[in-house]
């Protein structure tokens, strides 16, 4: 392990990975730390929806045009990263949006109408419509929302790939590597520790996920990040495959490529473990039964769950630390972390490559009166 590097990562879930990604291909070169195995975190538990239009509070500028942004990245990042030599196994096989009641059924069409303005081809379907592309629905589905330009990606397979395209570049990426404490001279963050020695670097940046609420105590601060658990099963079913993933009022049915389901998912929030209680996996099932009573006969593969990172507002916390020179954080992305993962990656590489912290003031840490 070298003992310098520029940029020191900490955190080898999506959001670190994609920053490293980003870092390499404008020439910058960084040291990615991951205590556990890349995307052993949330980015590996996650369901993987690459949906903003469902997910994006569409009211809130600054995560809106985030969203938007990474939706747009998405296919081009997923091509680039599959020519590196990984598929991420990104799908862009729009997401089906179904109600059941009128009264969903009419928060649906009211959203259609800020979502038809975008031109992204988002259109309403009839229950008719809806049972031509799903024949397995539901028969009590009264119609619903396609959104062709949205879709999902593989989590662990997206980290690896972006893993695999980051070090192609010269990234160096480690795992079980576990950054113990910072390095600082002065108020001046210049690296970190390790149980295998101490990395020097120009700027350092905490891609801890929901750690990084623990992690605060290094600087003697608050990073106000909380955990937000979630889980998700896996069910297969021979000869039944959604065309793409379907989502009811209460949670996901995501086709993967492999020919399995994964049913998606449970939030507690506040709760730091990653046990898949009989609880959470009652509960998905019942809702994909619900949805499509043909799964009543799927079989039951595996639970797995996850720690979402939560801030109070819901909107990440990217930028630098003001009063800890080179010291940066990228976290915060809650529910929609993969998704908002291409944009964070680029916002964050052209912070370090350009000094210009502006474009992230939207999600910076003095947004809170608790701020360090
Ligand atoms: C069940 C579930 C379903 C989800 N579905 C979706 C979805 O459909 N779409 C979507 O966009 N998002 C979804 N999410 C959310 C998304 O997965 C997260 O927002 C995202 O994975 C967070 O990525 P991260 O890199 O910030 O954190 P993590 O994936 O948690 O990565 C942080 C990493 O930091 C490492 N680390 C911590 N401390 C240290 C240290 N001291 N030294 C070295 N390494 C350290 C950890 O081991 C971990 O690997 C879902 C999450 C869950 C749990």
């Amino acid at each position: 392990m070298s003992n310098t590097t520029d940029v020191a990562i900490i955190g080898g879930g999506v959001i670190g990975c994609s920053i490293a990604y980003q870092l390499a291909k404008r020439g910058i070169g960084s040291t990615l730390f991951e205590k556990d195995r890349f995307a052993s975190g949330a980015s590996g538990a996650t369901a993987g929806i690459v949906g903003p239009l469902r997910h994006i509070d569409a009211w809130v500028e600054s995560t809106r045009e985030m969203g938007l942004q990474s939706l747009e990245l998405f296919p081009t990042l997923a091509s680039e990263l599959f020519d590196a030599g990984v598929d991420p196994q990104f799908r862009q096989s729009g997401i089906l949006r179904v109600a059941r009641t009128t009264e969903y059924a009419e928060s649906l069409r009211g959203e259609l109408i800020w979502q038809q303005e975008l031109g992204l081809g988002v259109g309403w379907l009839n229950q008719y419509e809806v049972r031509e592309r799903e024949p397995e629905i539901a028969h009590d589905v009264i119609g619903g929302i396609f959104s062709p330009k949205e879709g999902y990606v593989r989590g662990k397979r997206y980290v690896d790939s972006l893993v695999h395209a980051a070090r192609e570049l010269g990234a160096t990426c480690l795992e079980g590597v576990e950054v113990i404490g910072l390095k600082f001279d002065g108020d001046k963050v210049i690296g970190v520790r390790t149980h295998e020695g101490t990395v020097y670097a120009e700027h350092t940046i905490l891609a801890t996920g929901p750690w990084t609420g623990l992690n605060d105590r290094w600087i003697n601060g608050k990073l106000p990040i909380q955990p937000a658990k979630g889980e998700r099963i896996l069910l297969r079913k021979t000869g039944f495959i959604p065309q793409c993933p379907v989502n009811g009022f209460e949670g996901y049915i995501i086709p993967q490529l492999d020919g399995d389901l994964l049913v998606a998912a449970t939030r507690i929030e506040n709760q730091f473990d990653e046990d898949v209680t009989a609880t959470g996996v009652l509960k998905m099932i019942n809702m994909a039964v619900s949805l499509f009573p043909t799964l009543a006969e799927a079989i039951y593969v595996c639970g797995r769950a996850g720690v979402r990172p939560m801030t109070p507002d819901g909107i990440p916390l990217i930028g630098p630390i003001s009063g800890k020179e080179g010291l940066s954080v990228a976290t915060g992305h809650d529910h929609v972390g993969i998704m908002l993962s291409p944009a964070t990656g680029v916002m964050v590489a052209d912070y370090i490559s350009t000094g210009d912290a502006a474009p992230l003031n939207p999600y910076s840490l003095s947004r809170f009166e608790e701020s360090i």
